[in-house]
């Protein structure tokens, strides 16, 4: 079996939801696994990072540069192909910069790649059988995926819970080993998202509407849905895009990144780039009329409802229990 690698995620010296959850990936492919870290970025956020994960890998091999600061997609493909052994698999989130870095990784170490991996099904004869979602997540499929010159597998965030902290694994410093890490992509600028009237990322309750809401006119029902339960109302990009609800609403990996405790999802069909703004596992309760939507691999609990139809129910049944 190939050596499993783990790209770490993470932001302001803070390693994501999915640096922990990935350990259990490695673990789904291969129980006997003792999977590595990888974690790239400025001193400073690399040695933070690497304490965080240590608990989680037998390893935690980090690279630390002034080019590898910003998410470069270029420079850490370098820094990744110079790092990994032959025939590696490397595991990474599913994200907007994996989707950046991972195709021209595998064209460079010649190894498979595979995207958006929700399930590990097993291993014959060095293929490893996976499930995938496609079409922004409309269709489910199984796949295969041979592991013969190594592979690139990105997961889907949320799709392994994050294991036990174990034993510290090793910190192994590789800065000293970078080379040429020039790039034709320069980085610009970071630039925050807006902040509205309602800050989302501090929401203990959020009451998130989708496209499935139909009209801005029903929105009404959701702002009252809102108010009965103390929650501040989020939503996905085609509300935004509609024009119904200001960005600083839009939930996702274009939007804001949200922990509440609670995040109830109306006529949200759940597509990675969604999903990819929920952090800190919430207690999430989809309500969509199609029973084979995505949000429902993700919710913990799942209503197959029409959403015009509910949302005035919930929302007198709570104000009656008040
Ligand atoms: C680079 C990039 C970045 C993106 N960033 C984001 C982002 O940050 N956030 C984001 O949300 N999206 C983002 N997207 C868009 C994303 O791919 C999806 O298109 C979007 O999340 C879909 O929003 P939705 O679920 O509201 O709509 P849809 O996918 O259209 O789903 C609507 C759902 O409502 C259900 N429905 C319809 N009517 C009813 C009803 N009456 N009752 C109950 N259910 C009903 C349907 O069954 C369906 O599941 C991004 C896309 C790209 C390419």
């Amino acid at each position: 079996m190939a050596a499993i690698f783990v790209y770490i995620t993470h932001k302001n010296g803070e390693a994501d939801d999915t640096a922990f959850e990935l350990a259990s990936a490695a673990k789904a492919i291969d129980a006997a696994a003792a999977p590595s870290a990888i974690v790239l970025g400025s001193s400073a956020d690399v040695e933070q990072v690497a304490s965080q994960v240590a608990p989680y890998y037998s390893e935690v091999i980090t690279a630390s540069h002034d080019a590898l600061q910003y998410p470069n997609a270029e420079v850490q493909r370098k820094v990744l192909a110079s790092l990994l052994p032959a025939k590696a698999l490397l595991l990474l989130n599913h994200d907007s910069f994996s989707m950046d870095l991972a195709p021209g990784l595998s064209i460079v170490l010649d190894a498979a790649f595979a995207s958006d991996v929700v399930a590990f099904e097993g291993i014959q004869d060095d293929t490893l059988q996976l499930a995938r979602q496609e079409h922004g997540g409309a269709v489910s499929s199984r796949s295969t995926c041979s592991l013969e010159n190594g592979a690139i597998i990105s997961v889907r965030a949320g799709s392994f819970k994050a294991p036990e902290a174990g034993a510290q694994g090793a910190v192994v410093d590789k800065s000293a080993d970078l080379g040429d890490l020039s790039s034709k992509r320069q980085f610009v600028e970071v630039i925050a998202a807006e902040v509205g009237d309602v800050d989302i990322t501090k929401s203990e309750i959020l009451v998130a509407v989708g496209r499935g809401i139909e009209e801005e006119d029903n929105l009404d029902l959701v702002h009252e849905l809102a108010t009965a339960m103390g929650a501040d109302v989020a939503c996905s990009r085609p509300v935004v895009d509609a024009k119904w609800l200001e960005k600083s609403r839009q939930v996702g990996t274009s939007g804001q990144t949200v922990s509440p405790k609670v995040y109830l999802a109306l006529g949200i069909s759940g597509s990675f780039q969604h999903i990819g703004g929920i952090k800190g596992s919430p207690f999430i309760v989809a309500v969509n009329k199609n029973k084979n939507a995505p949000i429902f691999q993700a919710a913990d609990v799942g209503i197959v409802a029409d959403i015009l139809d509910f949302i005035p129910v919930l929302t007198e049944k709570i104000n009656a229990s008040k």
